[in-house]
Parts: C-alpha cells; structure tokens; sequence
C-alpha cells in the first residue's frame, strides 16, 4: 500500500506538468566582438534582471560557454542561458546558431547565397543547434530566392531591434514581413522571430542598439535549451515588439487569440520600446489574420479574436497602436506563427 501510495504522489508533478509561455532573447553582443559595451556577465545580468527566461549571447564567430558566465546576487531558477553564437559569414549572411555545444565555422563563400545559408544550417545542426537567419534586409543581403532552396532553415527575424536592420523595408525593397508572407505562400515553412541584436547596456536613445525592443515567448513544458529550441523550430511561439497574449489557440481548424492588456499596457509604459512611427490608423487594437500572398483575411479591433484556417496555411498579427509623447502614432505588434493546413502540417508535428 505505502508503495502504491508513493509511486501515486511522485506521479502528480509529472501529470500536472503543462506548457507554459518563456520569454527570451536569441540575440545580443558583448564586448568580445569589439563593438558593443558590455562583459558577457553584464548583458546575461540584464536580461535576469528585466524578466526575461532565457537569452543568447549570439556573438559574431565566438562561442560563449554559459558555464563560464557568472551572475550576480540571488539567482531566478526559471533564467537559462541558452549556448549560441552568431554565425558571421561571407555575402552578410549572419544566423544565429542556438543551442549549439560548440563554436560553429564562418569562413565558407559561394557564389550563391543560398548555399552559405544552407551551409550554415549545416554545420550548427553538426554542433547540435538549430539556425535563426538573422536581419535578411541588413544590406539589403539576403531575397526570398536565397531562402526558398534551403532545406531545414525553419527560424528568421522577422523583427530585430538593431536601428540598422530595415525590418520593414523601404520603397525598392520588400519589408520582412513582406519576404516571410512571400516565403510561406511559395511553400516554405518558416516561422518569425523577434530579437533585440542588442549591443548598446550603457547608454539609451534610439540610435543605439539597445536591449529590449524585441523578444519571442515561446511555449514549452520545460525551461531547457533543447525544449526551447525543439518548440521554436516547431512553430510554437511568438514573436513579438511590444504586444503581450494570454491565449493563443493555433490547431488544425483555427487560431484564436486573446491580448494580455495588462501586460501589453506594462510593456508599453515601457521606456525601452520605441514603436514603429506611422502616419494612419486609430490609437487600438487591430487582430489580422492573414492568409497567403499577405492578403488580410479578417480583421478584429477587439483584443480576442478567432478565424478559421483555410487552405493552405493562416497566420495572425496584433497591432496595439498608441499615440507617442509628441502625438505621433506608434505601432507595436505580435506575430503569431502560421498553421498549415497543406503537406507542412506533418512536417511541424
Ligand atoms: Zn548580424
Ligand atoms: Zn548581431
């Protein structure tokens, strides 16, 4: 009897263990590249002390042992340091290799980039990792052309936070969002994150590289770098520069989506973010669902929202537009991934 009534307490944690949302960082420099302003211990303390779950530290051609990084003061036991390292190759091809057990190689070139990207996916899976194709419109580098050909690519920013980046392109050039609706409508599967590319701890103003302008909250059973890593190649997360979810549903019928207001209004208060200036809209909410070809399907100005999918796949994107100090309009927003509903649903099972 007592063994039964052992082996049925030590089953309760195991049964009540459910998903839960992490937020993180896949992306930031330390002085060990030589331009950005803060020791490894000093950018790993700000991502700890500001809430975050896990982070990277993606330096360029370095790996970072997160053994050897040293916090300060009494530790959260729900912060890992992810292992990582930005891979910085030839053509401006960047990626970060996450959760990689060890420095992954740079030095490759070919006259397409698709093949140093393929190249790079290659040689981090070697190293036990997976690869985010970093800041494709950083240059200008990196079209659909380069992507569409790579096999197991399934992770890009679609958001980084590096003033620099052109995240949402310019009149010759297609934004991100534009290339990743370009990318799933031509089948590829692939899913958006958000980072911060973060260089700049000490000093504070919108030129700089600062930390905290984007992240992805990402929903696993178990705060490890292979449960991380394992949920964001599988789609299950967001990504993310300011708006915050308390529900997100995305099954093989519908996405449904609810906005944590309360969260969303905390990060806003938020000097750190700065939005994207825009010239139209109304200060709210605004849920898109959008399907191929970008073509916006439903639209809800309400901060719970449902659509079902249709053929082949459905994505969804929250704006909460608020007016800045000196009236102008900023948007922040949330990307939740897409579901698929064609041959690529049984890829991301
Ligand atoms: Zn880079
Ligand atoms: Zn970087």
């Amino acid at each position: 009897m007592k063994i039964i009534l052992l082996a049925i307490i030590f089953a309760i944690p195991c049964l009540g263990q459910t998903a839960r949302w992490y937020k993180g960082n896949t992306h930031a420099h330390t002085t060990l590249c030589g331009h950005a302003d803060s020791p490894p211990a000093v950018v790993a303390q700000w991502y700890h002390d500001h809430g975050y779950h896990f982070a990277i530290l993606s330096e360029h051609n370095k790996f970072i042992d997160p053994k050897t990084v040293k916090l300060k003061g009494e530790i959260r036991k729900d912060f890992l340091l992810l292992p990582g390292e930005e891979v910085t190759g030839r053509k401006t091809v960047h990626s970060t290799a996450m959760n990689v057990n060890r420095l992954v190689p740079w030095h490759f070139d070919h006259g397409h980039r698709s093949k140093i990207i393929q190249k790079h996916v290659d040689e981090t899976i070697k190293a036990g990792g997976a690869t985010i194709l970093n800041h494709p419109n950083f240059g200008w580098a990196i079209q659909a052309k380069d992507m569409l050909p790579v096999k197991k690519l399934y992770l890009f920013e679609l958001y980084n936070g590096h003033p620099s980046v052109r995240n949402f392109g310019d009149h010759k050039h297609p934004s991100t969002e534009e290339l990743w609706d370009d990318l799933l409508t031509q089948g590829m599967t692939i899913y958006g994150v958000g980072s911060d590319d973060a260089h700049h701890f000490g000093q504070w103003n919108p030129g700089k590289s600062n930390p905290g302008r984007g992240w992805v909250m990402v929903r696993t059973k178990e705060l490890t770098s292979d449960a991380i890593t394992k949920a964001m190649t599988r789609g299950d997360f967001y990504a993310s520069s300011g708006v915050m979810l308390k529900k997100v549903v995305r099954d093989s019928k519908r996405i449904e989506i609810e906005v944590d207001e309360e969260a969303t209004s905390k990060e806003l208060t938020s000097p750190i973010l700065y939005g994207r200036k825009v010239k139209e809209g109304k200060p709210g909410y605004s849920v898109e669902f959008i399907g191929p070809k970008g073509k916006v399907i439903r639209t809800s100005n309400t901060a719970k929202a449902s659509c079902e999918v249709a053929l082949p796949y459905l994505r969804c994107k929250v704006t909460r537009r608020v007016k800045g100090k000196d009236g102008s309009l900023l948007e922040h927003y949330a990307w939740v991934q897409p579901v698929f509903t064609d041959e690529r649903a049984k890829q991301t099972e």
